[in-house]
This record gives C-alpha cells, sequence and structure tokens, in this order.
C-alpha cells in the first residue's frame, strides 16, 4: 500500500516498523462541544484506514486522545458553573453516541490527557534537563530553536514560519515562537502539582506523551486535519524527537478540509453544523458515505445536495444487499447456473480493483465507484428468474466483505419489529390464498401506513421501509 507522507511529500509505500503489526495515532477531540461534521472528517477517514490495514492482515494498534483539559473546556465548566470533568465526561459520551453512529470502532485506548499528566510531567522534566525546555515563572516552554529541525514537516524554516503564525507574545518567553509545556494555575483553573509549582499542560505535550505512553518513541502512522501539521504536529515532533533522539512517526498523514460555501468549516467561524444534526435530516450512514465518496486529501464540500446522493447512493447498495438476503432465503435451491457461475469468478477481480485503489493511498473514491460497478453486475444476474440461493449467497459475500471495509453498513432500523412486519405479510398470503382480497388489501393497507412497501416477485413476497 502506499501513502502519502507530508513528512516527504511524497506518496510512500507503507512499510511498519514491525511485519504485520501497525502503530497509529490520531489527534481526537477537544471535548467541550458536540463535534462537526468538519471533525467528523479525520475521525471516518482514519477508522476506514485502521479498517483496511486490518482487512489486509495487519493488527493495528490505534490511539486516539481525548483534550480533556483546555481554555475552552475551562470556560463552558465556569460558564456552567460546574468543573472540568463534568463537561469532559458529558461531551466524551456524546462522542461515543455520534461516532457510533458513524460506524466509527473505538479505538485500541482512547487517553485523556488528564490520565496522562505524570508522563507528561516527566517528558517535560526531560527537556528541560536536555535545554530544549527552560521555567519561566511558573510556566515551562519549549525552546523552539533548540531543535534545529523545527519546519521539517511544513516544509518551512523557523523564519517564515514565524512570519505566518499568529504568536501568542508573553515575557516569559526568551522568543516568540517557544511554546508552552506547562501553564502555571490561575485562579478558578484546575491545576496539578509539578516540579514547577501548580498548573496544567499544554496542548501539544499531550499526544508527545500518550503516544509514547501506549504505543512507544517510534510510531507508524501519525494523522489528523491538515490544519494541525502547524504548529500543533510540529511542535509534538520537537518534543518528542529532542527528547527520544528517534524519528516520531514514519508516516504523517493529513485529510483536507471539509468545507462549508468553500470555507473551512470551524466552531470558531460559527459555520458548521453537528454530526447530531445533520443525522437527524440524512442518517448517520449518508454522511458516513458522503466523506468517502471524496479522496481524504481533496477539499470535500458540504451541501444538501451532496448529502442528498450520498443518501441515494446508499440506497442503491441497501437495496442490493437486500435483494440477496432475501434471495438467499428463497430462490431456487440447487446448483448455480452457467451464467452464475461465471459472474462468480468475476469476483475476485472486483476485489483486486478495489484493494488496488484502496493501496493508491486510501482512494475510498475509487473503491467506493467499484462497489457501485460490482452492484450493477450483480443485480443484472440476480434480476433473472431462475436465480439460484447459492448465487445470491456468494454475491452477497463479497458485497458484504468490501462494503464492511469501508463501514458501509445499514443500521438497525430502530423501534421496527420485523417479526411483526413478516407475520402480517404471513397473515395476507393466508388471506389471499383464501380468496379474501379485501382482508388481504386491508393488510397490505396496514403495512402501507407503517412505510412498509411489497413487492411480489417470483421467489415471494419481498418488503422494504419507503
Ligand atoms: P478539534 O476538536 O478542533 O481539535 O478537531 C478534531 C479534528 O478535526 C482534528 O484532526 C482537526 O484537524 C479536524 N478538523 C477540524 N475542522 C475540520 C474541517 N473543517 N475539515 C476537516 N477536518 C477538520
Ligand atoms: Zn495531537
Amino acid at each position: 500500500m502506499k501513502v502519502y507522507n507530508t513528512l516527504t511529500r511524497k506518496k510512500e509505500e507503507f512499510i511498519p516498523i514491525e511485519p504485520g503489526k501497525v502503530k497509529m495515532y490520531s489527534c481526537g477531540p477537544t471535548v467541550y462541544n458536540f463535534f462537526h461534521i468538519g471533525n467528523a472528517r479525520p475521525f471516518i477517514v482514519f477508522d476506514v484506514l485502521r479498517r483496511y490495514l486490518e482487512y489486509r492482515g495487519m493488527e493495528v494498534t490505534f490511539v486516539q486522545n481525548f483534550t480533556d483539559i483546555d481554555d475552552k473546556v475551562i470556560k463552558k465548566a465556569n460558564e456552567e458553573g460546574v468543573t472540568y470533568d463534568v463537561i469532559a465526561d458529558r461531551y466524551i459520551k456524546e462522542y461515543f453516541t455520534d461516532a457510533g453512529g458513524l460506524g466509527i470502532h473505538p479505538a485500541t485506548v482512547h487517553p485523556r490527557a488528564t490520565e496522562n499528566i505524570g508522563e507528561i510531567i516527566d517528558i517535560i522534566s526531560g527537556l528541560v534537563e536536555k535545554g530544549y525546555a527552560y521555567q519561566s515563572g511558573g510556566d515551562v516552554y519549549y525552546r523552539t530553536r533548540a531543535f534545529k529541525e523545527y519546519g521539517k514537516l511544513s516544509h518551512q524554516p523557523l523564519e517564515e514560519l514565524e512570519a505566518g503564525a499568529r504568536i501568542d507574545v508573553s515575557e516569559h518567553k526568551e522568543d516568540p515562537m517557544d511554546f508552552a509545556l506547562w501553564k502555571a494555575a490561575k485562579p478558578g483553573e484546575p491545576s496539578w502539582d509539578s516540579p514547577w509549582g501548580k498548573g496544567r499542560p499544554g496542548w501539544h505535550i499531550e499526544c508527545s506523551a500518550m503516544a509514547r505512553r501506549y504505543l512507544g518513541e517510534t510510531i507508524d502512522i501519525h494523522s489528523g486535519g491538515i490544519d494541525l501539521c502547524f504548529p500543533h504536529h510540529e511542535n509534538e515532533i520537537a518534543q518528542s524527537e529532542a527528547l527520544s533522539g528517534k524519528p516520531f512517526a514514519h508516516y504523517w498523514m493529513h485529510n483536507a478540509f471539509l468545507n462549508i460555501d468553500n470555507q473551512k468549516m470551524s466552531k470558531s467561524l460559527g459555520n458548521f453544523f453537528t454530526v447530531r444534526e445533520a443525522a437527524e435530516s440524512y442518517g448517520y450512514d449518508a454522511i458516513r458515505f458522503f466523506m468517502l465518496s471524496a479522496h481524504y486529501r481533496s477539499p470535500l464540500n458540504y451541501s444538501r445536495e451532496q448529502l442528498e446522493q450520498a443518501r441515494a447512493g446508499l440506497s442503491r447498495i441497501y437495496s442490493a444487499l437486500d435483494n440477496l438476503r432475501f434471495l438467499q432465503q428463497n430462490a431456487a435451491a440447487g446448483e448455480m447456473t452457467e451464467d452464475e457461475r461465471q459472474s462468480t469468478q468475476t469476483f475476485d477481480g472486483w476485489r483486486s480493483k478495489f484493494c488496488e485503489a484502496m493501496d493508491d493511498d486510501l482512494n475510498t473514491a475509487d473503491a467506493v465507484s467499484v462497489i457501485f460497478e460490482l452492484v450493477r453486475a450483480v443485480n443484472t444476474v440476480a434480476a433473472r428468474p431462475d436465480v439460484t440461493a447459492a448465487y445470491a449467497q456468494a454475491a452477497l459475500a463479497i458485497l458484504s466483505e468490501l462494503c464492511g471495509v469501508l463501514g458501509i453498513e445499514k443500521p438497525e432500523e430502530q423501534g421496527a419489529d420485523d417479526s411483526e412486519i413478516e407475520a402480517l405479510i404471513e397473515q395476507r398470503q393466508t388471506a389471499r390464498k383464501n380468496r379474501d382480497f379485501k382482508e388481504a388489501d386491508r393488510i397490505r393497507d396496514e403495512l402501507k401506513a407503517r412505510g412498509i412497501v411489497l413487492e411480489d416477485t417470483p421467489q415471494g413476497v419481498k418488503w422494504h421501509r419507503a
């Protein structure tokens, strides 16, 4: 598999440190609010990367943190008159609700910054000892100029980064480009004991600490949105590599922005939709499918039309899957026909095409096209009156396999009781057999009122939700 590495600005063959094992770290959300569709993009994209690596037989250890202490969390807590952890707990819970809805598998570990204060202090102490960090008042800063490779991820020298950055000037810093590793406690803010007095960690240090604790000094893949490249990831590299003297991550992967009206969706601009809101309109599965319709390094524009298109695309896939499931139960038993056998002989080819797309820097857009082509091919064979259950089963297996890699799964229809609907369909069949057409029509109308559409096929009655 080839992946685009921001560090080298090239597509490179992905070679894990230890064959068959992958260590992956992705920057997670700051938990002070529901997450928006822009935030959902890295969560979905890197969930797909993880699923694909696992599909290709690798064992993936995936760490995604929760930033549970920062200015925004504290502000929200103060507004509500509660402690920071009440806010963090609430939005971590909401994260799992939305992430679950989006079909994002839980990471191997979801550590919180505040559970890793010991590790953070340990790293800062090491940096101070080595001369990469200094105490100033109750703060500790990273001495950016001491790390000669600073800027290697952004491919810009320190001077240019400095000119372009909005720098937090402080009289405590030796240099405007230095950044806080530890912040002295302020009144009304949560704080922890440290060798520099009471305080709390800066943002960048938490990822260096959690990556080291859960994955080790050198990891395979570090990922996040492109906005994190500078300064966050640049600072993570400076912290981790200055301390260990080893490369921090071999591959740096960044997703492009999710835009709205061609502007980055962000909380600070106020132009965002939460995943929760969008899911109410289109369904979680359509949001996921929409994200996969573009390559992760291409900007993606959020619009009603795009989401509706995703919904329609998903319906095509779902109805193919439903149809195959139905035929598997109800179509003719016995050997496949010659046409069917020929069709199944093309399945390996579809799988290879799918993998070829995914191997090319996770080209989910092309992988989705392969699924649509497969759906079309399978639908044609499955529409024949002599279709066999054996064919349906084989087609269902390949289609489910490829959909599963992307996490395309029909959500459980909540509140629906399928057995009750099937019982009503049975009753209608009996009524028809007894030529009680009035009763049969009554049941059909009742089902219709419940949003159930019936279809008579050579293999029996099929139903779906409208
Ligand atoms: P945050 O909670 O702001 O730290 O963001 C969590 C993740 O979402 C990070 O990986 C960000 O890079 C990413 N992110 C935020 N906004 C967008 C956006 N509009 N498009 C794509 N990724 C984004
Ligand atoms: Zn991070």
